[in-house]
């Protein structure tokens, strides 16, 4: 009997992994079709500067909206997809040009009262040897000055060193931003900021959840904002939801925050609306 359950587990846990591989070719094929189909826009998510929440940054992040019809596909889905098949590099050029492009309009008609623009990056972007050229000749096509623009990265994509640090370096000595996503939730977090150039600590909406008058957790949250301003950075808490989080971030430290306390990922015109809504009040 013990055997009859051991094939029978076997074939289903076969049967599960055929299905996936079948499901992550289905994706990879349509999203070639919906690169090819610009299926594909950039949503940004204000940025807020403590406690007044005037917009000092926008963070690109993509939404795919399938011609087929049907709900959005989430990012956390087809990110990875988009990266072991490689068509991040083309879907990442993509993003950078069309970020770049609206920061740059935002610059032309506001000047500077324009948010800088934050652009994510991934793990197999950054072993792409020509990114560093490619973000030279995007920023430099826009006209757009690299110090409003920072490249988000993920601890895991260059904990290792290697050729993904080298580029971070190179993109660094361009003059963008550095920002460490998610920071605080790998295992070299700390570790990282001696061989980074980083310039910016997005510090995990994990740490922010907890903030419910736990000690512990606000003793943590506190640390992550000293350890950024101590070392010349900025710490950008993530995720923020309700406004008593962002009163006690404020008194932790944070100068900057971000989450739907203060506004959701909205299309580049909703921003354009806000941002004149500001100008008019001034
Ligand atoms: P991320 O870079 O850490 O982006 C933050 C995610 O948290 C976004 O999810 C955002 O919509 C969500 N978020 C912001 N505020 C709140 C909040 O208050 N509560 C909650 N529950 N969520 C909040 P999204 O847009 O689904 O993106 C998920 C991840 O997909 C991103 O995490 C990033 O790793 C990746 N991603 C998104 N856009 C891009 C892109 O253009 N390029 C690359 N390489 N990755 C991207
Ligand atoms: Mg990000
Ligand atoms: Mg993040
Ligand atoms: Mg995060």
């Amino acid at each position: 009997a013990a055997q009859r359950v051991g094939t029978n587990r076997q074939q289903r846990y076969t049967g599960e992994l055929d299905a996936s591989a079948q499901h992550h070719a289905d994706l990879a094929a349509a999203l070639r079709r919906g690169l090819e189909n610009g299926e594909f826009r950039l949503f940004y998510q204000p940025i807020v500067e403590l406690p007044l929440g005037r917009i000092s940054a926008v963070e690109a992040l993509i939404r795919w909206f399938p011609d087929s019809g049907g709900a959005p596909v989430s990012p956390a889905e087809f990110i990875p997809v988009a990266e072991q098949t490689g068509m991040i590099v083309d879907l990442g050029a993509w993003i950078l040009d069309t970020a770049c492009a609206d920061a740059a309009a935002w610059r032309h008609r506001f000047g500077d009262a324009a948010p800088r623009i934050s652009v994510n990056v991934s793990a197999r972007q950054l072993l792409d040897p020509e990114l560093p050229a490619l973000v030279a000749e995007v920023l430099r096509r826009h006209d757009l000055p690299a110090q409003q623009v920072t490249l988000e990265i993920t601890e895991t994509a260059v904990f290792a060193g290697g050729p993904a640090l080298q580029t971070v370096h190179a993109l660094r000595g361009l003059g963008v931003g550095i920002a460490l996503d998610d920071f605080g939730t790998g295992h070299s977090s700390l570790t990282l900021l001696r061989t980074c150039p980083v310039t910016t600590l997005k510090v995990d909406k994990s740490f922010i959840d907890e903030l419910n008058g736990s000690p512990q957790q606000e003793a943590i949250a506190a640390s992550l904002s000293g350890i950024a301003s101590t070392l010349g950075l900025r710490a950008v808490a993530e995720g923020v939801e309700t406004q008593d989080q962002a009163d006690r971030l404020h008194v932790l430290g944070y100068r900057f925050a971000q989450g739907y306390h203060f506004a959701r990922p909205q299309p580049a015109t909703a921003i354009h609306e806000s941002l004149l809504a500001t100008a008019r009040a001034a």
